[in-house]
């Protein structure tokens, strides 16, 4: 039997805990910061027959558990549930491995990492691609940072929500790719929803864009998926915050300055999602960002003519 904890029972940390815990041979603790929603994770796990339990505190979570798996929005809230009689590190004993699948930041990641050598404690950096679908279909994408012997031990448990689990480098490597993955995302958001804005002015309608842009050089999931399915329907589901979005950005391109990359690109979406996230709010889905280039455009993209 493995032992786990998990920590962040969000959008996406909820659908990945209750695929690990689902797992036979894995025994589960659940801590949320909200605790009705460990207890609603753990009642949805059938026939768990006291493999998994509720925690009191991350201490507590943490206390038996070979690996411990965090999913919270950035690496701050990582770093403070460390400390203190309930914190992670008074539970963690020598020789487990803290798995944090939050998309986090690099030098956060190097900086808890270091802490916990010093107490014999492994560390990997294991973010995560698919979204929440993804997450619950156990598809997702694993971005790994760490040496290889602690990525092999995390794996036994990131199988039950990763179908594609990469090593990546590093400590801090999985960070750094995510965040590029997802400014690539927020960049291909925001083009195309410029691309229609200005067809849909020019008088071609979204629908027939996207038609063609998908049978050619322009497409991309965003095209291919997420404006048919979110924006031409107006149903913009919130499956990923742009608040969390706009955190991945500012990673991405922090990441690149510090590694002297001229990244023009990277540091303009990075400002244009934040004027989206102080426009539309933390709670609204990342794909509403759209919406902000309607406004300055005066048109509803796939809206009535
Ligand atoms: P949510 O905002 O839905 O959930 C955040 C979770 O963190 C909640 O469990 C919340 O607890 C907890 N939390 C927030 N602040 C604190 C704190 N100070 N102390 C303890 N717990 C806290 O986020 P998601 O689940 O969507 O995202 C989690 C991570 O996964 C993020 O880094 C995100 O970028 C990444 N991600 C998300 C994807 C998605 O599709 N949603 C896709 C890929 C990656 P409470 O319930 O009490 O509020």
């Amino acid at each position: 039997m493995l032992h786990t904890a998990f920590l962040g029972l969000g959008a996406i940390g909820a659908p990945m805990a209750r695929n690990l815990a689902a797992r036979p041979d894995v025994a589960t603790a659940l801590w949320n910061r909200t605790g009705e929603k460990a207890r609603a994770v753990a009642a949805q796990v059938p026939g768990a027959d006291g493999r998994v339990r509720v925690a009191t505190t991350p201490a507590d979570a943490a206390r038996g558990a070979e690996l411990v798996l965090t999913c919270l929005p950035t690496s701050r809230e990582v770093e403070s549930l460390l400390d203190g009689n309930d914190g992670l590190l008074a539970g963690m004993a020598r020789g487990s491995v803290l798995v944090d699948c939050t998309s986090g930041d690099p030098a956060s990641s190097r900086r808890i990492a270091a802490r916990l050598a010093e107490r014999g404690i492994g560390f990997v950096d294991a973010p995560v691609s698919g979204g929440t679908i993804g997450a619950e279909q156990a598809k997702l994408t694993v971005m790994c940072g760490g040496d290889a012997a602690t990525v092999e031990r995390a794996r036994a448990a990131l199988s039950a929500f990763g179908s594609k689990i990469v090593h990546c480098g590093p400590i801090g490597a999985g960070h750094a790719l995510k965040a590029v993955n997802n400014a690539l995302l927020a960049i291909h958001v925001w083009t195309t929803g410029e691309g229609l804005a200005t067809l849909e002015r020019a008088g071609v309608r979204a629908d027939v864009a996207l038609d063609v842009i998908n049978a050619s050089s322009g497409r991309s999931n965003s095209s291919m998926n997420l404006f048919p399915e979110r924006v031409l329907t107006r149903a913009f589901p919130r499956t990923f915050r742009l608040a969390l979005l706009d955190k991945d950005l500012r990673i991405a391109a922090d990441v690149a300055r510090e590694q002297g990359v001229p990244s023009p690109v990277f540091q303009l979406t990075s400002e244009l999602f934040r004027l989206a996230r102080l426009a539309l709010g933390d709670e609204a889905d990342h794909v509403e960002a759209v919406k902000l280039i309607e406004q300055w455009a005066g048109v509803e993209i796939g809206g009535e003519r």
